[in-house]
């Protein structure tokens, strides 16, 4: 009985043992992921999308949040 061809490291193996190709397939996947991200109708600022914007308190065309200048 064959059937995991795709050998599937389970544990610790020397690193000689581990060709660069498989190496670099298997951290293929690793890379950190950029997330979703909106910009701000209204002020253009980069934000979250479903979230008021921080920087001027709008949330779809309406100010819900009155912002405050931090500096
Ligand atoms: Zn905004």
């Amino acid at each position: 009985m064959k059937m995991m061809t795709l050998d599937i490291q389970m544990f610790a193996v020397p690193f000689r043992k581990v060709s660069k190709t498989r190496k670099r397939m298997r951290r293929s996947h690793n890379a950190m992921e950029v997330p979703g991200m909106a910009k701000c109708p209204s002020c253009g600022e980069v934000i979250k999308p479903h979230r008021v914007c921080t920087k001027c308190g709008n949330y779809k065309g309406k100010k819900v949040v009155e912002v405050k200048e931090a500096e």
